[in-house]
């Protein structure tokens, strides 16, 4: 047995401007990081794979996604975000409350072999499902035998107030789960922030994110409550650092944008999603035209799908939408177009910085861990490859994805998922959606 794999003879592209793009070259794994990047290598015993049909890149990286709600895919595709009858209303206030732990832990599973299989190698866990110190044991264990790499955010519940213990649980999920660094896992902490709940109970759920070095994840700018100002008074109170990814920024004021470019934080736009459900528009170019790079994020499988090639297309087209109709109607200081470049690092570099992992995902480099992805090119639907960038941001979709590495371990091999009994799964999403509906009193939609 060796621990070395050689992916030979792929288009690769390290996204690592010092390593380099290659249109034939060797990637070297060595346990669970990644060894060399070259055109013909040699390593003696390893584990030999053609990649000569295949673009090699990073993993793509989602930066938030409610991954418990994988049994409830495309349940809300027809409700906005707000009023009567709404994601609010039906997800998180009539759904949500119901979870049994395993109903928030086959939701994850649904929800982690769905990424993997599209690609993503790395994914926040916004997990505001926590009703109970048990729900965080169910889905700590889903994300711990899935084999992906995830920050487990935990968030606080939507639909009422913490419970008394809940910061007493965090210490200890955090204590249990999380004291070593060098694991899969890594811990954050998600809160509603100022805007769905009252100022000083954010403070403390900030604060707490902050004694326990964990980094922070907070919607903000969310339709109708993100016009309110409420960044703008955290920001005020000090409390704004480069520990923070903020999440869709729709609605904020520029001068509020202006506080997260100039407090360090990231940002996490969920565009198919802000677009779809009336969050308000999708602050890109603010966001470009004060230098700040987002990473993108599924967010909800209630309504998206769940991969990045989506992701990409909708931030680019819409951005190029923008500033076309600009230009057709005859305006001045017209922004540049974001380019497919761009966009592939928006997919994984920037998801990288916002998950706190860049020193160890989000390119291929050596010494970096070895979270890959092996996209086919030799199907119908792609060859021939003209521009690699240009086919994994425009052409390519999931059914391409034939190979899934995180840290070094296979997950998806030949276009299969890997130690997944898929028949059980499914078998066991229906069971738990069947008593999450049922016991809500939930209609699903009729067709
Ligand atoms: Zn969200």
């Amino acid at each position: 047995m060796t621990d070395k794999t050689l992916l030979k003879k792929g288009i690769i592209l390290s996204l690592d401007k010092k390593v380099g793009n290659f249109m034939q070259a060797d990637v070297l794994i060595d346990g669970t990081k990644i060894a060399a990047i070259g055109p013909n290598l040699t390593a003696e015993g390893a584990e030999a794979i053609d990649a000569s049909n295949m673009i090699v890149m990073p993993g793509f990286i989602d930066s938030h996604r409610h991954v418990w709600e994988g049994i409830l895919r495309n349940i809300g595709t027809d409700v906005p975000l707000e009023g009567d009858a709404s994601y609010l209303a039906f997800i998180l206030n009539t759904l949500a409350p119901v979870y049994r732990p395993e109903d928030a832990y086959v939701g994850d599973l649904v929800g982690l072999y769905g990424a993997i299989d599209a690609g993503i190698t790395t994914i926040l866990d916004w997990s505001h499902i926590q009703a109970t110190r048990e729900h965080g044991d169910a889905v700590i264990r889903a994300l711990q035998e899935s084999g992906i790499r995830a920050v487990f955010a935990y968030g606080y519940p939507w639909w009422k107030y913490p419970d008394e213990n809940q910061d007493q649980w965090i210490r200890d999920i955090a204590k249990q789960y999380f004291s070593s660094k060098d694991q899969l896992l890594t811990f954050g902490l998600a809160s509603p922030g100022p805007e769905f709940i009252p100022f000083e109970i954010a403070k403390s759920q900030w604060e707490l994110a902050r004694e326990l070095g964990a980094r922070l994840t907070v919607h903000v700018g969310v339709g109708t409550a993100g016009k309110r100002g409420k960044l703008g008074e955290m920001g005020k109170a000090g409390l704004l650092k480069d520990d923070t990814t903020y999440i869709h920024c729709t609605t904020l004021s520029d001068d509020e944008i202006q506080m997260i470019v100039d407090s360090g934080g990231t940002v996490s736009l969920a565009s198919p999603v802000e677009m779809m459900m009336g969050h308000g528009m999708v602050p890109i170019q603010k966001c470009l035209d004060r230098g700040l790079r987002p990473s993108l994020s599924i967010d909800v499988e209630t309504n998206v799908p769940n991969d990045m090639f989506t992701q990409m297309r909708s931030v680019i087209a819409l951005q190029h939408a923008l500033l076309f109709e600009k230009k057709l109607a005859g305006e001045g200081n017209v922004p540049e177009p974001l380019t497919t470049r761009d966009l592939i690092e928006f997919a994984t570099i920037e998801g990288a910085r916002a998950n706190g992992l860049a020193d160890k995902t989000g390119t291929l480099t050596p010494g970096k861990e070895a979270d890959i992805i092996m996209l086919r090119t030799d199907k119908p639907n792609i060859f021939p490859i003209n521009d690699p960038i240009g086919a994994v941001v425009w052409g390519m979709d999931t059914s391409n994805v034939d190979s899934v590495f995180v840290a070094g371990k296979a997950l998806k091999r030949n276009g299969q998922l890997l130690g997944v009994d898929v028949n059980r799964l499914q078998q066991k999403a229906y069971e738990c959606r069947d008593y999450v509906v049922s016991k809500s009193g939930f209609k699903l939609p009729q067709i």
